[in-house]
C-alpha cells in the first residue's frame, strides 16, 4: 500500500496569472485570471513543467484540436422560432476518439467548454482509457422549455453537429442539464440521418437508457467513482469511511448518488446545498429520502418541512434550513463539491471546516481557493481523479455496444472500482515521487502517459 507524504510546501497545482506560464504568451492567451480555461491550462502546464513534457506536446495540449460553434433555429410551442447557440470542442484524440459530455445550461461559454474538454483528455489519460477529450453544450435553460421543445432542440443540435461526431470519432454523453433521455434522442437522430449500420446510433453516444443500449450502472457511475476514490485514499490518511461525516454541494446526478452510496457504506450526510437552498442535520440527513424528494420537487428546498425529513432524520430529528455561510462552515470530515465550476473561491475555502475536499464537480475550486486550502492543510482529491467514474462506465457502455454485449451491474461496478483504484494509486505514487500536492500529482500521472504516446507516435508528418 502506498502511503501519503505529508503536505508539502510546493506551489499548489492550480496557478493563476501571477505565475503566468510562457506558453500563454506564445499562444496569445487572455490575461483574465478568472478565465476558467486559462486557470485549467495553467494547472496542466504547471505539472507539464515538472515532468519535463516536450514543448511541442505542451502547446498541442494547451489548445483544443477543434472548436465547433453552431447556430440553429428551433420552433417553440408558441409557433415562433428561437436561434440557439451550441458548441462541440474536441480537445485531443491522441489516445482515442474524442469523448465528453453535453451540457445544456444558460451559462455555457466557449472557454468553459474548452476547459471541460481539456479536463476530459486528462481524466481519460489518468484512467488509461483509450479515449480522448471533448465537451459540448447548448446555451439554454432546460427548465424553461417544454419536453417537446427540448426534444426538438436536442435533435436539431445533433443534426447541426452530425458530421463532426461519430461512433469511432467523437462520442458525446450526458452532463449538467442532460439525461439518458437526451442521449436517446441523439442516438435516434443520428441513426435516422447518418448511419451506415443499424448499430451506429447506439454507438455514437453513451449514457443512454438501458433499453436503448445504455449500460447498467452508468447513471450512478460518477458518484460511485468518487466514493471508490474516497474509500481507497481516505483510510490512508486515517479517515475511515465508516462513520465519516460529510457535506455535499450540489444534489443532482453526482451529488445525490455519491451521498446515497457513501451513506450505504456507513457514512453520514450532515449538510447539503443546491440551487434551491441548504440543509443541515447533525444526526444525519437520509440521502435516499432526500434524493426522492429532490427529484420530485426539483431541489431540496422544503425537505425540512416534509414528512420524509421527520421520518428519516436519523436520531428522530428533521433537517434545518440554513444559510450559505452556515453550510460552508458546518464541521465535517469531507466536503464534496458536486455542482458547477469555480464555486469555491478563497472566501468559501476559508469557511470550510473539513479535512478533505473530494471534487465531484469539474474545476469546483479556483486557484486562489486551492492556495487557501493548501495553507490550511486541507487535502484536495482533484476532479480528474475523483469524477472519472462517469467516463469510465461510458467507455464500458461503448465497449458493450461495439461487442454487442450486455454486462451485469456487478461486473460494471467491479471493473469501475479497478479503474478508480488504479488511478488513485497512480496519483499517490506521483505525489510521493514529485513531492507535490494531489492535483499536480494527478496531472503528472496523466501527462506522463500522454507524453509517452506522443514521443512514441511522433507528430505527423
Ligand atoms: P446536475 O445538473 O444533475 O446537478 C447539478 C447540481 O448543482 C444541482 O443539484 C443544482 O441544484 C446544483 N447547483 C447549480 N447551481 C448551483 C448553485 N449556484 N448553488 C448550489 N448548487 C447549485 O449535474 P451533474 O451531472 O450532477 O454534474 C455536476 C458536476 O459534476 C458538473 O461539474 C459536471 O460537469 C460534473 N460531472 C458530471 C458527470 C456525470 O456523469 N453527470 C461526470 C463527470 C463530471
Amino acid at each position: 500500500m502506498t502511503t501519503i507524504a505529508t503536505q508539502t510546501e510546493s506551489t499548489p497545482g492550480a496557478v493563476d496569472s501571477e505565475q503566468r506560464n510562457p506558453v500563454f504568451d506564445e499562444l496569445g492567451f487572455p490575461k483574465d485570471p478568472n478565465n476558467l480555461y486559462t486557470q485549467t491550462v495553467g494547472s496542466m502546464l504547471h505539472a507539464a513543467d515538472m515532468v519535463d513534457l516536450q514543448h511541442r506536446v505542451k502547446i498541442i495540449l494547451a489548445q483544443p484540436k477543434n472548436e465547433i460553434m453552431v447556430h440553429f433555429p428551433v420552433r417553440l410551442d408558441d409557433g415562433h422560432h428561437h436561434l440557439f447557440k451550441g458548441y462541440r470542442v474536441q480537445h485531443n484524440n491522441a489516445l482515442g476518439p474524442f469523448k465528453g459530455g453535453l451540457r445544456f445550461h444558460p451559462d455555457v461559454h466557449l472557454d468553459d467548454v474548452k476547459a471541460l474538454a481539456l479536463l476530459m483528455t486528462m481524466k481519460c489519460s489518468l484512467a488509461r482509457l483509450p479515449l480522448g477529450g471533448g465537451k459540448g453544450g447548448i446555451k439554454v435553460d432546460p427548465h424553461k422549455l417544454s419536453p417537446d421543445e427540448m426534444e426538438r432542440v436536442t435533435r436539431r443540435f445533433t443534426s447541426a453537429i452530425m458530421n463532426d461526431i461519430g461512433p469511432d470519432y467523437d462520442i458525446p454523453a450526458p452532463d449538467v442539464g442532460t439525461s439518458a433521455q437526451h442521449m436517446a434522442w441523439i442516438a435516434d437522430t443520428y441513426q435516422m440521418s447518418n448511419s451506415k449500420s443499424a448499430y451506429d446510433g447506439m454507438r455514437v453516444v453513451t449514457g443512454k437508457p438501458v433499453e436503448v443500449g445504455g449500460s447498467l450502472g452508468r447513471e450512478k457511475a460518477t458518484g460511485q467513482g468518487v466514493a471508490d476514490v474516497m474509500a481507497e485514499i481516505l483510510p490512508q490518511i486515517k479517515i475511515p469511511i465508516e462513520g465519516l461525516r460529510f457535506s455535499v454541494l450540489g444534489f443532482g446526478n453526482v451529488g445525490s448518488w455519491l451521498a446515497r452510496i457513501l451513506q450505504d457504506m456507513g457514512a453520514t450526510l450532515i449538510a447539503v446545498m443546491d440551487h434551491s437552498g441548504a440543509l443541515r442535520c447533525d444526526t444525519g440527513i437520509d440521502a435516499h429520502a432526500l434524493s426522492e424528494y429532490s427529484y420530485e420537487h426539483y431541489g431540496i428546498a422544503g425537505f425540512e418541512k416534509s414528512k420524509a425529513a421527520t421520518d428519516s432524520g436519523r436520531g428522530g430529528k428533521g433537517a434545518d434550513a440554513i444559510s450559505k455561510e452556515d453550510f460552508y462552515s458546518t464541521p465535517v470530515d469531507a466536503f464534496v463539491p458536486a455542482a458547477l465550476e469555480q464555486m469555491i473561491g478563497p472566501q468559501e475555502a476559508e469557511m470550510l471546516q473539513c479535512r478533505v475536499v473530494a471534487e465531484g464537480a469539474n474545476a469546483p475550486c479556483t486557484p486562489a481557493a486551492d492556495r487557501v486550502l493548501q495553507r490550511r492543510g486541507i487535502e484536495v482529491l482533484p476532479a480528474i481523479l475523483c469524477n472519472a467514474g462517469g467516463v469510465t462506465v461510458s467507455y464500458f457502455e461503448w465497449v458493450q455496444n461495439k461487442a454487442c454485449q450486455i454486462w451485469d451491474e456487478e461486473t460494471v461496478d467491479r471493473e469501475l472500482n479497478k479503474v478508480m483504484c488504479m488511478s488513485a494509486r497512480r496519483t499517490l505514487l506521483a505525489r510521493q515521487r514529485y513531492e507535490c500536492d494531489m492535483r499536480t500529482a494527478a496531472y503528472l500521472a496523466a501527462l506522463e502517459h500522454i507524453g509517452k504516446v506522443y514521443k512514441t507516435r511522433g507528430i505527423f508528418p
